[in-house]
């Protein structure tokens, strides 16, 4: 997959793209990421890619212009990839909340354009123009879109074949199959005031996949229990629901 990141800051993605799961994609190839910063797009000779918004104002806004011309560059290097029609996504607090199922389609892309955002933002004739999609990471505000495009590019690159040691662990993940993740346990067994659930010491793959499976369903229903109205119950499912509603009820 090839992705194209527009940032004034391109250094910021230096560690992200060396290490872990990222890094190990684009060490064996899978993901490859350009950096294309506007600056050297701009044509004076103090690299200006900013200027005081038209009305009046705080802050400055990302011109049109330099925009544009690094735009083109990703779309040429893209081209060269053999990518074609790769859609071009603002990192936007106004966008669309980034999800699970956004990253799983994302990873199946041959290729995306992402642009960051900095000081007030940028023109709108550029978004109106070129821009696909928005994508919001939450409902707060960050001071520049590189931290948005490395979560969004961090949770796609997850679910590019190959790229986790073990590829089981995304079919495990919260947010897969509309329920939260289990709780993981390691050693040692005892700690001061706790055991590890005994099960999970039985070597009984059966009962162990029982267990988390009912775990899942009680964090799930006590933590999101609106995941759990898009789902369809299987009988042995209905069981462990069952199960903890009556435990919350308990608790509460
Ligand atoms: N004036 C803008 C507003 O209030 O909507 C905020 C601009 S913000 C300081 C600068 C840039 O950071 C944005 O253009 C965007 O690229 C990025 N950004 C900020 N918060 C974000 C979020 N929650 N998700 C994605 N990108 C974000």
């Amino acid at each position: 997959m090839h992705i194209s990141v527009l940032t004034l800051f391109p250094e910021l993605f230096a560690a992200t793209l060396k290490l872990g799961v990222v890094g190990r994609a684009v060490v064996s190839g899978q993901l490859h990421v350009s950096l294309i910063n506007p600056r050297d797009y701009a044509e004076d000779k103090h690299r200006t890619v900013d200027d005081r918004p038209f009305g009046g104002g705080a802050g400055m806004v990302l011109m049109f212009e330099p925009l544009q011309r690094a735009l083109e560059v990703a779309k040429a290097e893209l081209d060269k990839a053999g990518v074609k029609n790769a859609p071009t996504v603002l990192m936007s607090p106004q966008g669309t909340t980034f999800s699970q199922d956004m990253a799983v389609e994302a990873s199946t892309t041959d290729g995306m354009v992402f642009v960051c955002g900095r000081y007030e933002g940028l023109d709108q004739r550029f978004i109106d123009t070129y821009v696909d999609a928005e994508w919001s990471i939450g409902d707060y505000v960050i001071s520049g879109g590189e931290l948005a495009a490395m979560v969004v590019i961090d949770a796609l690159a997850r679910h590019i074949p190959g790229t986790l040691g073990n590829q089981q662990s995304i079919f495990d993940e919260s947010y897969l199959d509309d329920r939260l993740d289990y709780p993981q346990y390691t050693r040692p067994e005892n700690t001061a005031n706790s055991r590890v659930p005994a099960v999970l010491l039985s070597g009984d793959h059966n009962r162990i996949a029982e267990f988390r499976r009912a775990e899942a369903l009680r964090v799930t229903y006590a933590r999101r229990p609106e995941l759990l109205t898009r789902k369809i119950f299987a009988n042995e499912d209905k069981i462990h629901l069952k199960a903890a509603i009556e435990a919350e009820k308990m608790r509460s």
